[in-house]
């Protein structure tokens, strides 16, 4: 069994978060280190440690991520002007948290996708 990370305790509300949005699928919350106005984390309560262990039982899950994205993007108001999803994969894609998770990262020109 794949080990928890501090997400699960925050999807638990063990230890402290924004959290700007929970249900039974997923929970998302604002990132503790903002790397643009908007940066809020939104993330399958289920423990799935990298999209490598995505699965066919998980796509609800993973659907609903979408769907509250786009609703926290208009209540955040940057919807229109626009804003970058991202999902980090092991070394290579940079993740550190072993608790997939998608990145919403807005409120002013995010910049390229690479920086060199
Ligand atoms: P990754 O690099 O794995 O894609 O992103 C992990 C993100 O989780 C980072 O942006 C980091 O700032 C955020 N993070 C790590 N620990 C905590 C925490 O305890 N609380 C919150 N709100 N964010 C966290």
């Amino acid at each position: 069994m794949a080990e928890e990370t501090i997400f699960s305790k925050i999807i638990r509300g063990e230890i402290p978060a924004d959290i700007r949005y929970q249900d039974d699928l997923v929970t998302a919350f604002r990132d503790i280190s903002p790397q643009a106005p908007t940066h809020l984390l939104i993330i399958p309560n289920v423990l799935i440690p990298t999209v490598n262990d995505v699965e066919e039982s998980h796509e609800l899950a993973l659907g609903r991520l979408f769907t509250v994205a786009r609703k926290l993007a208009a209540e955040e108001g940057i919807a229109e002007d626009g804003y970058r999803l991202i999902m980090n994969c092991n070394q290579h894609g940079g993740q550190e948290v072993f608790h997939i998770h998608m990145h919403l990262l807005g409120g002013e020109p995010i910049g390229p996708l690479r920086a060199k």
